[in-house]
C-alpha cells in the first residue's frame, strides 16, 4: 500500500486530534506484531502475549496511581466513555456541555432509547465564560439524593484545555452518593493527575493522545465499582469487555504511558512554547481572543479567535505554509460545525466561527512557533491587502457576520 505522506517540511501542531507516535512506542509495536500468540491461549505463545498485555497493563495502571486489576483495555477513549456511561447502571446522567460528544451523544442516546439498560434521564450543566463547570449547577442537580446518579465531567477540555476541578466535583457527588466518571482523555502528559487525589470511580484513558497508537484505550474501574459490559462475548478483560485483545496496540499504550513522566518533565517547555504563540499572535492584532484565558488549562493548548477571518479558511491557509493546526474539535473535521464548547462560553458566531486550536506536544520546537507566526502574518497580510475597511464577509464567502480586516 502506498501511504501518502505530508510534506517534510511541514510542521504539525495537532496533537491534541492526535499525537505523533513516539519512536520508541514503534518500536514495541513492531515487536510485539511480530507475536503470534493469543493472551488467552495457554501455549507458550498465548503466555507470552498475556505477559505483554499484563506488562502494558501494570505500566497504564502505575501512569494514574491505580492498580492493573482496575484497568479495562478498550479500543479507545469513545469506547471507554460509552462502557462507562451504560454499564455504570444508574438512572440519571449528570454532564457537561463541553463534555465530548462519546459522552454528550453517549449520555443523549441512552436517555433516548430505555430498552437499552432501562429509563435514563440526562442532564446537561453550565459552564462559566471561561468554561468552568458550575459546582453550584452540579449541587441543585444532584438533589437530595445521588444514589441514582452517574456524573461524568471531563478533566481536560479537547477544543480550549481549560482543566475541571474534577476533585471537588467528585467530593461534591460522592457525598450524595452518586459516582463519578471522569475522561481524562486530553491530561496524560500534559498535567500530573491520580485516580486518588481526583477521587473519581471511573476515568477513561486513549492511547493516541500522547504518543500511542490510535484505537487503543483504557477505563479505570475502581475496585469494588459495579459496571456492566458494553460488549459482550468472550471473557477477555475479565468479563468487561470481550474480544480477542488487540497486543501490539496495548503494548504501544504501555510503552506510551511510561514515557509520559517525560512529558510531564517537558511541559514548562511546551507552556512556552504556546504562550509565546498567544502573545505574539496579539502582537500582530491585539483583537485575536484567547478563549478561556482565564482559567486553568492544559500547558499545551491554544483556543484562538482571529476576527473576521472564518476558521476553515485560517486552517486551509495555515496548511498551505505546512502549519497544520485545526478548527474547533477535530474529531468532526472534515464537516465544519460551529463548536460546542464555544457556543457554551456564551462566545457570539462571529468569534466561534473564526476560532482555530493550536496545540503542542513532545516533539514540538521554538522553530514550529516561528514557521507558525511568520505564516499567519503572511496568511494575515495578504488578506487585509484584499479586504481592507471591513466588508461583512469572509474571504471564502462563506460565514455571514464576519468582519474582514
Ligand atoms: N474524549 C476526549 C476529551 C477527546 O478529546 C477524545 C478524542 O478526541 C475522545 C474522548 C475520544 O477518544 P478516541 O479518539 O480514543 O476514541
Amino acid at each position: 500500500m502506498n501511504l501518502r505522506r505530508p510534506a517534510t517540511d511541514a510542521i504539525y501542531l495537532d496533537y491534541n486530534a492526535t499525537a505523533p507516535v513516539k519512536p520508541q512506542v514503534i518500536e514495541a509495536i513492531a515487536d510485539a506484531l511480530a507475536m503470534t500468540g493469543n493472551p488467552s491461549s495457554v501455549h507458550q505463545f498465548g503466555r507470552a502475549a498475556r505477559e505483554a498485555v499484563e506488562e502494558a497493563r501494570e505500566r497504564v495502571a502505575a501512569m494514574i496511581g491505580a492498580t492493573a486489576a482496575e484497568i479495562i483495555f478498550t479500543a479507545g477513549g469513545t469506547e471507554a466513555n460509552n462502557t462507562a456511561l451504560a454499564g455504570a447502571g444508574r438512572r440519571r446522567l449528570i454532564v457537561s456541555e463541553i463534555e465530548h460528544p462519546s459522552i454528550l451523544r453517549a449520555g443523549e442516546t441512552l436517555s433516548q432509547n430505555s430498552s437499552a439498560g432501562g429509563e435514563r434521564e440526562l442532564r446537561v450543566l453550565p459552564v462559566d465564560g471561561d468554561g468552568v463547570v458550575s459546582l453550584e449547577a452540579l449541587d441543585q442537580a444532584l438533589g437530595e439524593g445521588g444514589e441514582d446518579a452517574l456524573v461524568s465531567i471531563m478533566l481536560a477540555n479537547n477544543e480550549t484545555g481549560v482543566i475541571q476541578p474534577v476533585g471537588e466535583i467528585a467530593t461534591l457527588a460522592h457525598a450524595r452518593g452518586a459516582l463519578v466518571h471522569c475522561d481524562a482523555v486530553q491530561a496524560p502528559g500534559r498535567i500530573a493527575f491520580g485516580v486518588d487525589s481526583l477521587g473519581v470511580d471511573m476515568l477513561s484513558l486513549s492511547a493516541h493522545k500522547f504518543g500511542g497508537p490510535k484505537g487503543v484505550g483504557a477505563l479505570f474501574l475502581r475496585a469494588g465499582v459495579d459496571l456492566k459490559a458494553l460488549v459482550a462475548g468472550g471473557g477477555q478483560e475479565r468479563g468487561w469487555r470481550a474480544g480477542t485483545e488487540n497486543v501490539p496496540g496495548i503494548v504501544g499504550f504501555g510503552t506510551a504511558a511510561q514515557l509520559a513522566a517525560e512529558d510531564l518533565q517537558n511541559a514548562p517547555h511546551v507552556a512556552a512554547l504556546r504562550d509565546s504563540v498567544e502573545q505574539r499572535l496579539r502582537a500582530i492584532d491585539p483583537e485575536v481572543r484567547i478563549f478561556s484565558a482565564g482559567a486553568a488549562r492544559l500547558p499545551n493548548t491554544s483556543c484562538i479567535s482571529m476576527p473576521g477571518v472564518q476558521s476553515e479558511t485560517q486552517v486551509m491557509g495555515l496548511d498551505l505554509s505546512g502549519v497544520a493546526v485545526s478548527a474547533g474539535s477535530a474529531c468532526s473535521s472534515g464537516k465544519v460545525e460551529p463548536s460546542h464548547v464555544l457556543r457554551a462560553l456564551g462566545a457570539p458566531d462571529a468569534e466561534t466561527g473564526c476560532a482555530i486550536r493550536i496545540s503542542f506536544g513532545w516533539a514540538s520546537r521554538e522553530a514550529d512557533v516561528e514557521k507558525l507566526v511568520s505564516a499567519w502574518r503572511a496568511f494575515y497580510a495578504g488578506l487585509s491587502a484584499r479586504y481592507t475597511g471591513g466588508v461583512s464577509q469572509s474571504p471564502d464567502g462563506a460565514g455571514a457576520g464576519a468582519v474582514e480586516r
